[in-house]
């Protein structure tokens, strides 16, 4: 029989459609390596991207040169852009406003062919740096209330270049997925003052059926109403609304989950594509008191995506999703998987 399951945040519903059951080899993998010639991401062509925002790990040496080990540069096709004034109006009854934002891009290593899962904690570390120093200077600017980050890996998954990089989006509003979960952590809160997200986490420990992953700091589960086959969550186990809040001492634990949530994934479905998607809190001081609660109710994450299945037209005109694996299923090939 399939289920019908109620994601507790955002209200949507999810069909897990055991008919249809997938097994991990029933997906499309990717291959691990690639030609870099022409690459703009690889040492030497640092010309052929915008000039750089920052980099770590370059000793002393001149911006926009080799020695890098991570590199932050504008999107040289950027969707928003970072100059001019916020305008926004009507026309009749529609608003529009101009597209004003940052849209960066995250180099995570000058290596071609070396993917987070195959980075030591330390390699990570670096990116999860970048991040945070990148989301902390946007959070400056009155003008963006969201900044997202997120990684496409596999041209499935929207990558238009094979090269480790992740991108930030910052955005003169708060995206409707954002908004959602806002209010969905806020009624939760008004109805029982506990966060949903940290009560999501300790009934996932208290099962453990769902559970990926842990360490010191963070814990990785397949959400109850998993949306796609082997989608992984990860969040801190400590309270926090947002990302880049994240202390010195959590960064290292981040590293570990992220390399072994990604390398177990890789193993179980060899070398899938994915996205990852980092949800946190919008910027507040823009609009002091808007969202009273936040610092109660909301939880940053993690969310992780392989792109497995696709989104067709009973997705697209209804919002739910039918996802083939039980999400006890995947969470249970993946706790098996060393890496
Ligand atoms: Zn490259
Ligand atoms: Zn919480
Ligand atoms: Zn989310």
């Amino acid at each position: 029989m399939p289920e019908l399951r109620k994601d507790p945040v955002t209200e949507g519903w999810v069909i897990v459609s055991t008919e249809r059951r997938k097994r991990p080899t029933d997906f499309p993998s990717l291959p691990e390596e690639e030609d870099h010639a022409g690459c703009p991401f690889c040492p030497g062509n640092e010309d052929k991207t915008p000039p750089e925002i920052i980099a770590f790990g370059r000793d002393g040496g001149k911006p926009n040169t080799p020695g890098w080990k991570v590199r932050v540069v504008p999107n040289k096709f950027p969707a928003l852009g970072i100059e001019g004034e916020l305008d926004r109006r009507g026309l009749g009854m529609y608003d529009l406003m101009n597209g004003i934002g940052a849209h960066e891009v995250i180099i995570e290593t000058p290596d071609h062919n070396r993917h987070l899962k195959d980075s030591t904690v330390e390699e990570i570390q670096l990116v999860l740096r970048a991040y945070q120093q990148r989301m902390e200077d946007l959070l400056k600017d009155p003008r963006l209330r969201y900044t997202l980050i997120f990684k496409n890996q596999g041209g499935q998954a929207g990558a238009s270049l094979h090269h480790p990089h992740s991108q930030l989006i910052a955005t003169p509003v708060t995206p409707k997925k954002v908004r959602e979960e806002l209010i969905g952590s806020q009624r939760y809160w008004e109805l029982k003052e506990r966060c949903v997200f940290c009560d999501i986490i300790r009934q996932e420990q208290d099962t453990g059926d769902r559970i990926v992953y842990e360490n010191e700091a963070f814990v990785a589960f397949c959400p109850f109403a998993s949306r796609f086959p082997f989608e992984v969550w990860i969040l801190p186990k400590k309270h926090s609304p947002d990302f880049h809040t994240i202390t010195t001492g959590h960064i290292p634990f981040l590293a570990d989950m992220l390399r072994i949530v990604l390398g177990k994934l890789a193993s179980a479905l060899g070398n899938p594509q994915y996205n990852y998607i980092l949800h946190t809190g919008p910027a507040r001081f823009a609009r002091r008191g808007y969202w009273e609660t936040i610092e109660q109710d909301y939880h940053w994450h993690l969310e992780i995506i392989p792109r497995l299945t696709k989104i067709a037209g009973f997705e697209w005109g209804t919002s739910f999703y039918i996802n083939p694996t039980p999400p006890e299923e995947a969470a249970s090939y993946l706790r098996e998987r060393e890496v």
